[in-house]
């Protein structure tokens, strides 16, 4: 597989959904740190496209408003539990339909459980020559190998991040972490470790 950021991906707008309730803010950064440190982490990785971040919060998470945000050039969207997944993918949706002449897009969705927006980003990916890249959480619940598949089959090449490191500029996972994250799951589980969840969810297409 060529590397996706020697191609038409490497100038290609790169749409970035983030949930900020899952994925919040590390202490000591605040929104423009953050933004600065995502189009870095990007950049690094070859990414030159224009950028934009679009946070998703609780309702009541930032009670002092969200101007933090805008001065930094995010528009927060505030939705709550439920709510935020579908407005997120929703918001997804919409970045194909906006950037469909543009042809070549990079999607970043940055989430507690990227595997709520497998649907979507599959659909998507059938359609239009779209790059997807991902972060989440490094404590955060992870699928085992076998339900996790199709996703990573839709992931760019070393194209996902702790968000602790997105958020602070730094490196995507790498293959040596990537086995060890596979590798703990397997001593945790011996049988296949998440078949009761994807039981319910991936008839109901995620979240
Ligand atoms: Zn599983």
């Amino acid at each position: 597989m060529p590397s996706p950021t020697s191609s038409k991906f490497a100038k290609a707008k790169i749409g970035v959904f983030w949930d900020v309730k899952e994925c919040p803010i590390p202490n000591g950064l605040d929104p423009a740190t953050i933004y600065r440190n995502i189009k870095s982490s990007l950049a690094k990785k070859g990414y030159h496209g224009e950028v934009t971040i679009t946070p998703y919060c609780d309702t009541n998470q930032f009670p002092d408003g969200p101007d933090e945000f805008e001065s930094a050039g995010m528009k927060l969207v505030p939705a709550d539990e439920t709510e935020r997944c579908r407005t997120m993918s929703c918001d997804i949706c919409f970045w194909f339909s906006l950037d469909r002449k543009d042809k070549y897009t990079n999607v970043v969705v940055i989430s507690g459980d990227n595997m709520d927006f497998l649907t979507p980003l599959e659909y998507f990916k059938q359609k239009f020559p779209v790059n997807v890249l991902l972060a989440q959480p490094e404590n955060a619940w992870r699928w085992c190998p076998k339900c996790r598949k199709p996703l990573e089959d839709l992931v760019a090449e070393s194209g996902e991040w702790f968000w602790e490191s997105l958020a602070a500029g730094g490196d995507s996972i790498t293959e040596t972490q990537r086995e060890e994250l596979l590798g703990d799951k397997r001593e945790e589980d011996n049988t296949d470790c998440c078949d009761w969840r994807c039981g319910d969810e991936q008839q109901g297409g995620g979240c």
